[in-house]
C-alpha cells in the first residue's frame, strides 16, 4: 500500500476509484476514525463495507472483520486484493498450510484487513484471542451485527460472545453493520455487544433505484415471460413458495428459450453451489429459487427480482428484493399477488402449533397482503412498516406511475411524428430528437436544417421528449425497428394523429431520482457494454473472480456512456481505482478506442458531470500487466500459433486477440515486423499521416481491401508506442 494516502477521501478516490461518499459513509468513518464505538445501520447496498474498509486503510495497524458468511469470504478478500488492498481471512476451509501462511502474514504486519468467523476467535484455551492482543489491531467491525439478536430472522449463538473480544481489545474502537429494518433488533445489538456510548447512524431504508411492481397471479407465466423480455441477458431471481414450482418454472423458461435453472434445499450442495457459482459468473442468468436462495451472494448487478408467490412477511419481501440493484442501477421488482396465496399461507402459520407465534405470524402475513392489495404508494407503505416516513406518491412505482397527470398530447405527438415524416422515417429517436431541438451537432446534416420541422420543439428538454416518444411507442402510435439502433417508423395510427383524426392522452412526465450515480438508461451505447462485458467475462474466467469484481456494471455503464479515450480520464470513471487503471486501463482503452475509432464516435467525458481534479497526479502507467488473458493470447502466439487458431483455441473473437496482440506492440515486447509486412505498413503509415489514429474506419477506406482491421490497429499501436517514447 502506498504510504502517502491519508485522507478518507483520498483513499476512495485513489483506491476505489469513486468520486464521492453516500450518505453517512463519511461521519461513520469519522467517528470510527476518532476512536468511538459506531453502529452503522444501511440497507444492502448502502455501501457498509467501505464504513470499515477505509478506517482499515487510513489506519496504522489490523482491522478485524467478523462475518458469519463463511461462502462469501474468500469473495470479498478477493474483491480487495485485485484493489491492491492486503487482505486475508481465516476460516475453516482452508488446509492448515493456508492458515499458517496467514498467520505469518499477520505477524509480519502485512495484513491490513483479516476476515474472520467469529467461531474461529473462540478457543478452549483463548489461544487465538491471546494472538491477537500481540497484534496492533486498530479496528474491529461486526458485520451483519443482528446475528448477535435471538430477535433477527439468523440468530447465531456464538456471536453473543463477541462482547469478550472488547475485554481483550481493550480502547480498540468497535464497528457494528446490519442492514436489518427493526427497531427491537437494532436495540438489542447494541445491548448485546456492549457498545460503549455507540454513536449510531441509521440510513433511509429507501432503495430509491428498485421500483415496485405488482400483478394480479392470473396467466402469471405469461405475464412473466413478457416482464422478462425487458430484461434480455440480465441477471434476476424469481422466488417461489414450493420445490416443484421453482423447478416446473425453470424448466418452462428453459424451453422458451432463456437460460434458467432452479435452486432449492431438495438439491445437493455440490448442485446448489454449481448453480450459485455460475451465476455469480453471469454464466446462468436466471435462478428460480425457493427462499433458500440468496443469503450467501453478493451479486451486485442483480437487475430484477419475481415473486412468482407471495412472501410469507414484510420484511422477507424486502431482504429479497434488495438483493437487486446493489450496485445503485434501476432495478425492478414484481410480486404476483392473490388472495388465494394469503389463504395457503394462513394454512401453513397454523400448523405451526404455537399459538403467540401463529398470532405474531398471522399479523405480519395480513401487512403482506395489504401490500399485494395496495393502491397507494408501495414504497411508502414499506418505509412506515420499517417506521420511517416517506413521501406520499415516490413516481416509481406501480401505483405513482399508473396515477401519473395525464394531458392533451395530441399536438407534442404531432410534432415528433411530423419530425419522424420529414426525416424520411430514417432515423432513431436520439437524432429525431436532436433534430426538433434544433441541435447544431455534425450528426444533423445540413439538408436537415432546412426541413421546416428542425428546431419547432426547442422548448421542451431532451428528458422530456424522451418521455414524449416513449408514450409514443407505449400506446403504439410509432412503430420501431428491431435493430441494435432502432428507427421510428410512422404506423397506421401516426398518420390519424398527423392528420387530426386521433387525439392523443399522455402521461406527464415525472422527474424520478435515482442513486446519484446511475447514468441514464438512453444515453450509454448498448454494443459497447455488451463488448466490455464480454471483455469482463474472459477477464473474470482467466482469472478465476467474478465478473463484478473486475468491473461493476455501473463501471460499464459509465465506460460506454462517456467513450474515455485517454489514460487520464480513466480516473473520472467510477470503480477506476490506481490499481485497476494500471491492471485493466490499457485494456479497456483499447477496446474503447477501437470501437469509437471504426464507428467514427469521439469522446464524451466532456458531459461527465461533477468531475473534480485528481487528488493526485500520477504519471501515465503505459505498462502492460502480467499474468493476465493477453499473457495466455502472447504465449500461444509465441508458440506457434496462427492468429485464426488462437482465436478457435481460445473462443475470443478475432478482435479480441488483435486487441491483446496490441498491447505487446505497444509495449514493445512485440515487432510489428513480426505481423505486418513492411509494404504495407508503409501504406497504413502514410494514411495515418494524413487522417491520424482516431478513426480506423478513414484509414480503412483508403488502404487496399486485403489490408484488415488487424494489421490498421496493430501499426496504430506501433506508431503509439513511439509517441509514447519521445
Ligand atoms: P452493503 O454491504 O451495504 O450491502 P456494499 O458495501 O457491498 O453494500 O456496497 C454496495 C456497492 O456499492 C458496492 O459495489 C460498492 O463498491 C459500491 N459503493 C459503496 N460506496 C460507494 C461510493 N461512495 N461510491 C460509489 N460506489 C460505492
Ligand atoms: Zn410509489
Amino acid at each position: 500500500m502506498n504510504n502517502m494516502i491519508a485522507s478518507p477521501h483520498s483513499v476512495l478516490k485513489e483506491v476505489f476509484g469513486y468520486e464521492n461518499f453516500r450518505l453517512h459513509q463519511e461521519s461513520i468513518i469519522e467517528s470510527v476514525l476518532q476512536g468511538n464505538d459506531t453502529f452503522a445501520i444501511m440497507p444492502t447496498g448502502g455501501g457498509k463495507s467501505l464504513c470499515y474498509q477505509i478506517p482499515a486503510l487510513v489506519n496504522e495497524g489490523l482491522c478485524l472483520v467478523i462475518s458469519p458468511l463463511i461462502a462469501l469470504m474468500k469473495d470479498q478478500v478477493d474483491a480487495l486484493v485485485i484493489q491492491g488492498i492486503e487482505a486475508a481471512y481465516l476460516n475453516s476451509t482452508q488446509s492448515s498450510g493456508e492458515q499458517n501462511d496467514v498467520f505469518r502474514r499477520l505477524k509480519e504486519g502485512n495484513i491490513k484487513l483479516l476476515y474472520l468467523a467469529p467461531e474461529r476467535l473462540f478457543d478452549e484455551s483463548d489461544f487465538f484471542l491471546n494472538f491477537l492482543t500481540t497484534l496492533n489491531v486498530s479496528l474491529v467491525a461486526i458485520d451483519e451485527a443482528h446475528c448477535i439478536s435471538s430477535w433477527g430472522h439468523d440468530f447465531r449463538p456464538v456471536y453473543l460472545k463477541l462482547a469478550k473480544l472488547k475485554d481483550k481489545l481493550e480502547n480498540v474502537p468497535v464497528i457494528a453493520l446490519t442492514a436489518t429494518a427493526d427497531k427491537i433488533t437494532q436495540k438489542d445489538i447494541v445491548e448485546k455487544l456492549e457498545l460503549q456510548e455507540a454513536k449510531t447512524f441509521i440510513s433511509s431504508f429507501n432503495r430509491a433505484n428498485i421500483t415496485y411492481h405488482v400483478s394480479a397471479k392470473n396467466d402469471s407465466f405469461k405475464q412473466l415471460v413478457e416482464f422478462l423480455n425487458g430484461f434480455k441477458n440480465e441477471s434476476g431471481i424469481i422466488y417461489c413458495l414450493s420445490r416443484d414450482s421453482t423447478e416446473r418454472t425453470a424448466a418452462k423458461l428453459s424451453e422458451y428459450g432463456y437460460e434458467a435453472e432452479a435452486y432449492h434445499a431438495g438439491m445437493s450442495p455440490e448442485q446448489r453451489g454449481d448453480v450459485q457459482e455460475r451465476f455469480i459468473k453471469d454464466e446462468l442468468k436466471i435462478v428460480v429459487a425457493t427462499i433458500a436462495f440468496g443469503m450467501g451472494i453478493d451479486k451486485s448487478n442483480v437487475r430484477f427480482v419475481v415473486h412468482l408467490d407471495l412472501p410469507k412477511n414484510i420484511e422477507s419481501f424486502y431482504q429479497e428484493t434488495g438483493r437487486a440493484g446493489r450496485d445503485g442501477l434501476p432495478s425492478t421488482t414484481l410480486l404476483f399477488y392473490s388472495y388465494g396465496d394469503v389463504f395457503r399461507l394462513r394454512n401453513f402459520i397454523k400448523d405451526d402449533g404455537d399459538p403467540d407465534q401463529v398470532e405474531i405470524q398471522t399479523k405480519k402475513l395480513e401487512r403482506m397482503a395489504e401490500f399485494g392489495a395496495l393502491t397507494t404508494c408501495r414504497r411508502r407503505y414499506l418505509l412506515n412498516y420499517f417506521g420511517e416516513d416517506a413521501e406520499d406518491n415516490c413516481g416509481s412505482c406501480d401505483n405513482c406511475q399508473n396515477k401519473r397527470e395525464t394531458f392533451d398530447g395530441t399536438e407534442v405527438a404531432q410534432m415528433a411524428l411530423s419530425a419522424i415524416a420529414r426525416l424520411k422515417e430514417n432515423y432513431g429517436m436520439n437524432l429525431v430528437i436532436d433534430f426538433l431541438r434544433g441541435s447544431k451537432s455534425e450528426k444533423i446534416k445540413s439538408f436537415m436544417k432546412e426541413l421546416p420541422t428542425y428546431g419547432l420543439g426547442q422548448s421542451k428538454s431532451k428528458q422530456e421528449w424522451i418521455h414524449y416518444f416513449k408514450e409514443l411507442l407505449r400506446q403504439d402510435l410509432v412503430s420501431k425497428t428491431e435493430d441494435q439502433y432502432p428507427i421510428l417508423n410512422l404506423n397506421k395510427a401516426s398518420w390519424q394523429v398527423l392528420k387530426g383524426n386521433l387525439k392523443v392522452t399522455m402521461n406527464k412526465p415525472i422527474t424520478q431520482t435515482f442513486a446519484t450515480e446511475t447514468v441514464s438508461e438512453e444515453t450509454y451505447d448498448k454494443l459497447l457494454f455488451e463488448e466490455l462485458r464480454s471483455w469482463r467475462r474472459d477477464e473474470a474466467n482467466a482469472s478465476g473472480l467474478a465478473p463484478y469484481m473486475i468491473f461493476s456494471d455501473a463501471t460499464l455503464k459509465q465506460l460506454s456512456t462517456y467513450l474515455p479515450l485517454q489514460h487520464s480520464d480513466l480516473m473520472q470513471i467510477t470503480g477506476f481505482g490506481q490499481v485497476k487503471i494500471q491492471k485493466f486501463g490499457m485494456e479497456v482503452l483499447q477496446i474503447i478506442r477501437n470501437y469509437a475509432a471504426e464507428r467514427d464516435l469521439s469522446t464524451r467525458m466532456h458531459l461527465k458531470k461533477g468531475i473534480k481534479s485528481p487528488v493526485v497526479k500520477k504519471k501515465t502507467e503505459t505498462s502492460r500487466r502480467s499474468g493476465g488473458t493477453q499473457d495466455v493470447t502472447y504465449k500461444l502466439y509465441k508458440d506457434g500459433m496462427s492468429i485464426e487458431e488462437i482465436v478457435s483455441n481460445r473462443n475470443l473473437s478475432l478482435s479480441t486477440i488483435e486487441n491483446h496482440l496490441s498491447t505487446f506492440i505497444e509495449s514493445g515486447d512485440l515487432a510489428i515486423d513480426e505481423l505486418v509486412s513492411s509494404e504495407n505498413q508503409d501504406l497504413i503509415r502514410k494514411q495515418i499521416d494524413i487522417h491520424g489514429w482516431v478513426s480506423l474506419r478513414s484509414l480503412k477506406d483508403n488502404l487496399p481491401d486485403n489490408i484488415d482491421y488487424g494489421q490498421i490497429r496493430w501499426v496504430v499501436s506501433d506508431v503509439r508506442r513511439e509517441v509514447n517514447e519521445k
